[in-house]
């Protein structure tokens, strides 16, 4: 008589249940070297030098562990100033808009970036650097956009246009981690629109005091890209004369230009959306001194409520 009734543990289908085994035996050992080839990957990019990108200062010159030693340091602006405007905004973050210290945090992460990036040249170390530029940016841009320019179908509802700006912002988070080699690029493309949304705005303005500030801004941003182009596309004519150190100046410009910015919006966001408030354009550590740390403080103030007149 044929024993056709052999326990269901030992049959799968077709397939003995050694046969199973080896089956889920080699899906384990497959997951686990992708796995491991994720780990190994990962590590390779946290490796000093595993980024694409090579600025024109020469490396380990002046340290044995830091990569460009110049850029490394010339992001010391970015930690210093932020918490002094942080002190000099405290009136607007109180009265305006408490948002406004999210800007100068995320400034000091891009300091932190930056320099992490400069000191490595490793890949994580690249996209720290360029993912904490362009979420400054988004920040800036859906806390400052004019609502006049608002497309239609946001109906000037500011949270909404917030929460379209922080969706584009991981779809180019995404892009960005995909394709690092262009991020750089894309981002300087990425200060053009505000460049000349700044220079649109001040033709509004009528206080000559915040027009001069603006024209310092905007001139102090082409020097930043004039400096970030020459470093990176004419990097030997700038070696032959021994002065590798463009991109630090970038550093120092662009933050001058891009905190003076966020001050010259922050007034114009002020001017344009709180008409029950009055901007005042000051300076630290002398009002007179036109030279100093510009902030913004508010004249007029009282909450908005519906209950005050
Ligand atoms: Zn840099």
């Amino acid at each position: 008589m044929r024993n056709d009734r052999q326990p269901r543990s030992l049959v799968v289908g077709k397939s003995s249940v050694w046969e199973v085994v080896k089956k889920r035996a080699a899906k384990i050992v497959k997951y686990c070297g992708s796995r491991k080839f994720k780990l190994e990957t990962m590590w390779e990019h946290l490796e000093p030098g595993s980024s694409p990108v090579d600025w024109c200062e020469g490396n380990y010159l002046i340290s044995p562990v830091i990569a460009e030693f110049v850029n490394t340091f010339s992001n010391v602006l970015f930690f210093l100033l932020p918490p002094v405007l942080m002190h000099l905004f405290r009136e607007y973050g109180r009265f305006v808009n408490p948002a406004i210290h999210v800007i100068w945090i995320l400034l000091m992460v891009v300091g932190m970036s930056s320099a992490y990036f400069h000191a490595t040249l490793s890949l994580i170390g690249q996209l720290l650097d360029e993912l904490a530029i362009l979420w400054v940016f988004m920040a800036a841009f859906s806390m400052f956009f004019p609502r006049r320019f608002f497309p239609y179908w946001f109906q000037n509802d500011r949270k909404l246009f917030s929460m379209a700006a922080v969706v584009l912002a991981i779809v180019a988070t995404g892009l960005a981690v995909l394709h690092p080699a262009a991020n750089a690029f894309a981002l300087m493309t990425l200060g053009l629109p505000a460049f000349f949304l700044l220079i649109h705005e001040l033709k509004r303005c009528r206080c000559s005091r915040v027009y001069r500030l603006g024209i310092r801004c905007a001139a102090i941003w082409l020097l930043a890209v004039t400096c970030w182009i020459n470093d990176r596309l004419f990097c030997d004519a700038w070696s032959a004369i021994n002065f590798p150190y463009l991109h630090a100046f970038w550093h120092v410009f662009i933050f001058i230009a891009s905190y003076t910015a966020c001050v010259l919006f922050a007034y114009f966001s002020v001017k344009d959306e709180q008409p029950h408030q009055t901007p005042v354009l000051k300076y630290w550590p002398r009002d007179n001194f036109e030279l100093g740390i510009p902030y913004v403080t508010i004249r007029c103030y009282y909450k908005s409520d519906s209950n005050q007149i």
